[in-house]
């Protein structure tokens, strides 16, 4: 394990939430809350689709990243209501969440769907954060573990190491995700390894070590230190703390270890 390798990345996961015009005041407090940012993490803001060129133009030189939450599959064409990788990239998204635990279980999402998704964000400049995790039920099934590797391979499929070092993978347990449950930090550590094991077996040691795994699930200014203080979770993926500048930026600060 060579944590150097790799970036701490924290995103936030606005859901639907907040509106555009909130985006100015959310960044007028929350810049001054992490002073001197760049550098020790990557921070982004993952937005509603229609919030996302407001989210651009207030962060822009803030060195806080933009993210939507979810694209089509399909390049182009008859998919109405549904917004593509290239049309991202274009008002300039740098990252996009996908198979998040809500688009799998409210909308038909399947780890094969994901993995549409991902080599077609890989199409683009884009970043990938593509979640995986268990259900309550699974964990107490005990089949975490296969679930998460299973999920992983699939997500995966045919894509080359270079494309796997550019995508990020936000291990979500469901139970944990606007709970206010989180997995303990053992708990998350233990599947986050078995992450970056799958990544060995899937490509080499060196493509696993470079690559980014976030926990997600009821992340918070509480809990951020001693969860990115797991030798395999290098950031996080997070929503409900996200909204305020005030948990974000502890949040930020806390990747600054
Ligand atoms: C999420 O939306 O991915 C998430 C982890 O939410 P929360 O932090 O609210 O549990």
């Amino acid at each position: 394990m060579n944590r150097n390798l790799r970036k701490t990345i924290i995103a936030g996961n606005w859901k639907m939430n907040m509106l555009a015009s909130d985006i100015k005041a959310f960044k007028d407090e929350l810049m001054p809350l992490i002073p001197g940012f760049k550098g020790w993490c990557e921070a982004v803001v993952c937005t509603p689709f229609v919030m996302l060129p407001a989210a651009l133009c207030a962060l822009k030189e803030t060195g806080v990243g933009v993210g939507a939450q979810n694209m089509s599959q399909h390049e182009s064409g008859a998919y109405t209501g549904e917004v593509s990788a290239a049309q991202l990239t274009d008002i300039g998204t740098q990252y996009v969440i996908i198979g998040h635990s809500e688009r799998r279980q409210y909308y038909g999402e399947t780890d094969e769907s994901v993995n549409e998704k991902t080599i077609a964000a890989l199409k683009t400049p884009m970043i990938p954060i593509v979640c995986v995790g268990e259900t309550l039920e699974q964990r107490e099934e005990g089949i975490t573990n296969s679930l998460v590797t299973k999920q992983v391979e699939i997500a995966f499929k045919g894509l080359t190491a270079d494309q796997a070092i550019k995508t990020i993978i936000a291990y979500e347990p469901v139970w944990a995700i606007g709970t206010g449950k989180t997995a303990t930090p053992e708990d998350a550590q233990e599947v986050c390894a078995v992450i970056r094991n799958v990544l060995v077996t899937l490509y080499d040691k060196q493509t696993a070590d470079s690559m980014t795994i976030q926990y997600g699930g009821s992340m918070n200014d509480k809990n951020a230190k001693d969860l990115l203080a797991q030798p395999d979770i290098d950031g996080g993926l997070i929503g409900g703390a996200s909204l305020k500048p005030e948990s974000f930026a502890v949040i930020i600060n806390a990747a600054n270890q």
